[in-house]
């Protein structure tokens, strides 16, 4: 598995601008990196949701959204070592 990720100052999407503090991408090119992912390893949105599980019958992604925007919104309630500010 990967470790914890951690933004490098230079937009992950491949386009070589800078990024503030803390972003791995500026806005809009997290869509444009995973696009191009998704259609250069899988071909399409299709296959990449197949591959994981996903095709009907499997995985419900509506459902997996669904609990795991229940399940950021309890992480982001527990508290937290704050920073120091
Ligand atoms: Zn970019």
């Amino acid at each position: 598995m990967t470790g914890r990720l951690l933004p490098t100052g230079t937009c992950w999407c491949g386009c070589g601008q800078e990024t503030a503090i803390g972003s791995f991408f500026l806005p809009g090119h997290d869509k444009i990196a995973e696009a191009a992912v998704v259609l250069e390893e899988y071909g399409g949105v299709p296959a990449f949701l197949a591959q994981h599980g996903y095709a009907p019958g499997g995985k419900n992604p509506c459902e997996v959204l669904t609990a795991w925007k229940q399940r950021t919104r309890q992480r982001i309630k527990r508290p937290r070592s704050t920073p120091s500010s």
